[in-house]
């Protein structure tokens, strides 16, 4: 949908289906009907890496915050904390990693991880060290993914005063879909089959445009 409230992309899918796998299809529907794209204003299950890169790749930004596991790095143990300006990790009995290594190749393409090391002669004796420190083991190491550099460059975006005011216009999408409900019956598939809820979607987002265009052209004439 356009900033002036127009649908320009239409994707019908089954209630299972990732949002954000839509959005390749969504922009090249908006892109082909002539519409110039600078700005893509959508929620988390759009931040993909490959919609980030697709975004890029047209030159259009991306106002989408990213999911959070992106901002954490990935997935982590409970209680462990990165500190990104004297950069070592925390664990949850209050030590401070003692070394750090990057694991893995810029070349190859895969993720790199870096590793923070603990001491291992507290970890022996630790209170916390049931499920994190197994007796024996040579080291105690806890691993951060290292994000790609869309993501950093997004994270960066993510704290501007720009994306901040931009986001905020992302509800006007829920008004639109509440409309499309409230007074148009897209609560419930009229038809049974994708191809027949297809039409069912594009003949009532083509009736929603119609009546914002006559709307819209009513602004625009000059107060009698
Ligand atoms: S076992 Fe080691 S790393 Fe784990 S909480 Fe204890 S001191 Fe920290």
């Amino acid at each position: 949908m356009t900033e002036e409230e127009i649908i320009t992309a239409v994707e019908v899918t089954g209630g299972s289906s990732d949002d954000g796998k839509q959005f390749k299809e969504l922009l090249n529907q908006t892109l082909s009907a002539g519409i110039e794209v600078q700005e893509v204003i959508g929620d988390t299950a759009y931040s993909s890496k490959d919609n980030l890169a697709e975004m890029k790749s047209k030159k259009i930004q991306p106002v989408v915050p990213l999911n959070p596991v992106v901002h954490n790095g990935g997935l982590r143990q409970e209680g462990f904390e990165y500190n990104k300006d004297a950069d070592f990790v925390i664990c949850p009995a209050g030590q401070h990693s003692i070394r750090k290594a990057v694991q893995g190749s810029k070349q190859n393409g895969k993720s790199r991880s870096l590793v923070f090391y603990f001491d291992t002669e507290k970890c022996k004796t630790c209170p916390f060290r049931e499920g994190c420190f197994k007796p024996g083991a040579k080291s105690k190491t806890y691993s951060i993914r290292i994000m790609a550099e869309h993501y950093i460059e997004q994270i960066e975006f993510e704290n501007s005063d720009t994306f901040k005011e931009r986001i905020r216009r992302r509800p006007i999408i829920e008004h639109k879909n509440a409309e499309l409900k409230r007074y148009h019956g897209m609560t419930k598939a009229k038809y049974r089959g994708l191809f027949r809820m297809r039409m069912q979607a594009i003949l009532t987002a083509f009736v929603v445009n119609a009546k914002r265009i006559v709307t819209l052209i009513e602004k625009m004439q000059p107060a009698s």
